[in-house]
């Protein structure tokens, strides 16, 4: 080989060298950058509530992936709903709730369990000559959001400044929606751990424990704005004879009926409790005795007129309650106003159930 060939190879050689050289430090400084974007997200979300959770993403997410649109939907598996969760898209309604088979793309993705992603949202076999504003622009790419095989979302990245997306932006698009997926997860389980912590498992009314939590800062409330509170306490008659003679599980679903009546009776504010195996409390702020009285009486008659079918086999049953007004005047404490409606409960039980007596001596009201 002559010299001057020599040298043009070795300088043809240097100049491969260099490019690679230059490639693999941009590829470097781009894996940096993700890297302190990922750590970055991390920080932001992790620990969050949900609703924090959405926030965050909707302001950052866009600048951390270098895309224009995203929407991310939560999925709920029973229902085969999909919800707006967190966006930046102009055009999208808040609150969207979607069947899963109304989006194709997503549906699919869902279905397979692996991501889709099309170059060109206008020549995908999921273009159907009508604009869809999730997917109109450049690429676009849809990620089912996964915890241990189950799917709880989906993301939908499109839009960025290059047009096209590389193999670091895919495997950095993957590696973020994991992570968002753990911090949904971790979020939701946190909110569903804490939920299950003031609900009572088969009614889903608030559990004792947080009714007297309520209840002691319905009182300072009251106290402070010298507003009327007043408490209802609900027995079923005779419970034991329904299990004894339906059984045990229709006596369940009679709880769960009467709760439910309960429930659609109550305002915003009102707090409804499962008290015990078969006794209920009702909160009622800005509430005197006599408004509390026909509330009571309202719930009494529903369920005195509700008719329970076993296995077609119809039945009734009925509650008594006992009221007690908060006395702002004088130093109740939670436990004196339940002890008062204990005790105007237990007077409507002696003479005769199916009534409603207003506790603290007041004997005007007298239902049933
Ligand atoms: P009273 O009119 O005096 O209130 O009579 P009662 O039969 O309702 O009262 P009692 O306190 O003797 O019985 C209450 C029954 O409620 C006994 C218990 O087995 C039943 N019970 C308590 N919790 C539950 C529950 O979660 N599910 C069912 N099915 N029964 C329950
Ligand atoms: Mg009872
Ligand atoms: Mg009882």
């Amino acid at each position: 080989m002559d010299k001057d060939r020599f040298e043009k190879l070795k300088k043809q050689e240097s100049n491969v060298i260099r490019s690679l050289l230059k490639k693999q430090n941009e590829m470097l400084g781009q894996s940096l950058l993700h890297l302190d974007h990922l750590i970055y997200l991390q920080k932001s979300i992790s620990l969050m509530s949900l609703a924090d959770i959405n926030k965050v993403l909707a302001d950052k997410l866009p600048y951390i992936l270098f895309i224009r649109y995203f929407s991310l939907f939560l999925f709920d598996k029973s229902k085969n709903v999909l919800s707006l969760a967190s966006h930046n898209h102009p055009d999208l309604t808040e609150n969207l709730v979607l069947r899963q088979w109304d989006s194709e793309i997503m549906s699919e993705a869902i279905t397979r369990g692996s991501y889709i992603l099309e170059s060109d949202y206008a020549k995908s076999r999921f273009f159907q000559r009508v604009n869809n504003p999730l997917f109109e622009h450049n690429f676009f790419i849809t990620i089912p959001l996964m915890i241990e095989n189950e799917i709880i979302g989906v993301l939908n990245l499109n839009d960025n400044e290059k047009g096209y997306l590389n193999v670091t932006d895919l495997d950095f698009f993957l590696n973020v929606s994991e992570f968002i997926s753990l911090s949904i997860s971790n979020a939701q389980s946190f909110e569903k751990a804490e939920r299950l912590s003031v609900t009572d498992g088969l009614t889903g009314l608030t559990n004792r424990q947080h009714l007297e939590a309520s209840l002691m800062s319905e009182i300072l409330r009251s106290r402070r704005y010298r507003s009327p509170l007043s408490l209802v306490m609900m027995d079923v008659d005779y419970f034991k004879g329904v299990n004894d003679t339906f059984g045990h599980q229709e006596g369940d679903d009679v709880l769960t009926s009467i709760a439910s009546i309960i429930k659609s009776m109550c305002r915003s504010h009102d707090v409804a409790a499962r008290y015990g195996g078969e006794e209920f409390v009702l909160v009622l702020p800005e509430t005197n005795g006599s408004g509390a009285w026909k509330i009571a009486e309202r719930v009494r008659e529903e369920v005195e007129n509700h008719r329970f079918d076993h296995e077609g086999k119809v039945h009734s049953v009925t509650i008594s309650c006992g009221i007690a007004e908060f006395n702002n005047e004088g130093n109740q404490d939670y436990t004196d106003l339940i002890r008062v409606a204990d005790a105007a409960l237990y007077q409507a039980k002696e003479s005769g159930r199916n009534k409603t007596i207003m506790g603290g001596g007041n004997e005007i009201f007298k239902g049933g």
